[in-house]
């Protein structure tokens, strides 16, 4: 890495790594929260997204629960116009529903995820939000 990506690289939130490339486009962070094996059978994670960051499309086997915690940014899904998150909303993800979910172009954004049934599957990954879907997510 050479001096200036240094300068230019966000840094990570405190407990996160990067998450993977395959699956998020732009610069996403993902901190453990409630593991695979805990007793819940829950797993949750605080997932913090960079400008213009976003996952690919996916969906939950058991259905997910997202709650804002900072920024704003996006939940779409497939068919549907986005609806921009802030800090304090929640969103109710029913099993096997086609979305996505990141930031602003403008703001880093910041949520929970709450994956029940998790020894069950917690997600199906799918194909990226190109720029085009992503745009089209503003209008
Ligand atoms: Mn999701």
């Amino acid at each position: 890495m050479s001096m200036s990506d240094q300068e230019k690289s966000p840094a990570a939130p405190a407990g996160a790594t990067r998450a993977p490339a395959d699956y998020f486009t732009g610069i996403a962070w993902v901190k453990p929260l409630v593991p695979a094996n805990d007793s819940t059978d829950c797993v949750v994670g605080e997932v913090t997204f960079e400008p213009g960051a976003r996952n690919n499309w996916h969906t939950h086997p058991h259905g997910q629960v997202l709650v804002a915690t900072a920024g704003t940014g996006y939940y779409q899904e497939k068919g549907k116009p986005a609806l921009l998150l802030h800090p304090g909303e929640a969103v109710s993800i029913a099993p096997n529903v086609v979305h996505w979910h990141g930031a602003t172009a403008d703001s880093r954004f910041t949520h929970i995820a709450i994956n029940p049934a998790a020894s069950q599957g917690v997600v199906v990954w799918l194909e990226r939000v190109t720029d085009a879907d992503y745009q089209a997510a503003y209008a």
